[in-house]
């Protein structure tokens, strides 16, 4: 198995791929004061296995189009859907981020969690702009400095994962710059990362090297997740994903 498939082997059977909760989505859906009772069209970016497109189908009467690059987490999320009864509100579309195969002004909500760093937020929130009716929503979580200042080798650690790692601030005004008028901005709290993401993966490391016959990557990859996880722990006053929610203009 190559680096990538063991990583889908590492994450596919999670409930979620990344920080975040259902309770802290709602919270999300709530700010952007999204209406629960209309026929949305909703497109959820970089869904994964599915956390947050479940939770919508869930809460809302929308349609959701659940966009990943991987199958294998489709397939996960479809099979999902079918047994909650939540089909009929889900399409999924694999495809990159970066070439989405939307027309203009399709959507009244656009959905990202933990996902639009594979772009960058900038190109991210520019280029899925278009995507969006005039008035509609963008809720989109991204990993961010809770602190003005950070131990160097911190800084370091991050600005080699993703050199886009900025301040809430900063993003904000990437919005503001982009578009878009802010409406709410909060933080994901620890067990967004250790209970609902961190924790179950830790409990799936010794079946994993044991389904990889122990091979010398697949221990690679779970000393590189051992190593982010000893950082979020050690540093966690110091960065989490935050949540942006902002109403594009025009
Ligand atoms: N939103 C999910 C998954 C977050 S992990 C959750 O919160 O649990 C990031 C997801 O982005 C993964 O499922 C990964 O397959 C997907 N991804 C990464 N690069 C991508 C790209 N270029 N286009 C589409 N999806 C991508």
């Amino acid at each position: 198995m190559d680096d990538f498939q063991l990583l889908i082997d590492l994450h596919k059977n999670a409930n979620r791929q990344g920080p975040g909760g259902d309770a802290e989505s709602e919270k999300a859906l709530n700010l952007a004061m999204i209406d629960r009772t209309a026929p949305l069209k909703i497109a959820d970016i970089g869904c994964g296995t599915g956390a947050s497109t479940l939770l919508l189908a869930r809460l809302l009467d929308a349609r959701i189009t659940a966009v990943d690059f991987l199958q294998d987490f489709l397939d996960v999320l479809e099979g999902r859907a079918e047994r909650m009864g939540l089909s009929d509100k889900i399409t999924t579309v694999c495809c990159s981020m970066d070439n989405l195969p939307f027309g203009d002004e399709e959507y009244d909500v656009i959905w990202s969690e933990g996902s639009i760093y594979n772009i960058g937020f900038e190109k991210g929130v520019k280029d899925w702009k278009r995507f969006l009716k005039t008035g509609g929503m963008i809720v989109v979580s991204e990993i961010t400095w809770l602190t003005a200042d950070r131990p160097s080798g911190l800084q370091e650690y991050w600005k080699n994962e993703y050199p886009e790692i900025d301040m809430a601030s900063s993003k904000i005004d990437i919005l503001e710059n982009n578009g878009y008028s802010p409406v709410a901005y909060f933080v994901l709290p620890e067990h967004c990362w250790l209970d609902n993401y961190y924790r179950p993966m830790q409990d799936g490391f010794e079946a994993f090297l044991k389904r990889n016959g122990n091979s010398e990557k697949a221990q690679a990859i779970v000393n590189a997740e051992k190593k982010e996880i000893a950082l979020y722990e050690k540093y966690k006053a110091q960065y989490s994903y935050g949540v942006y929610i902002a109403r594009k203009l025009v």
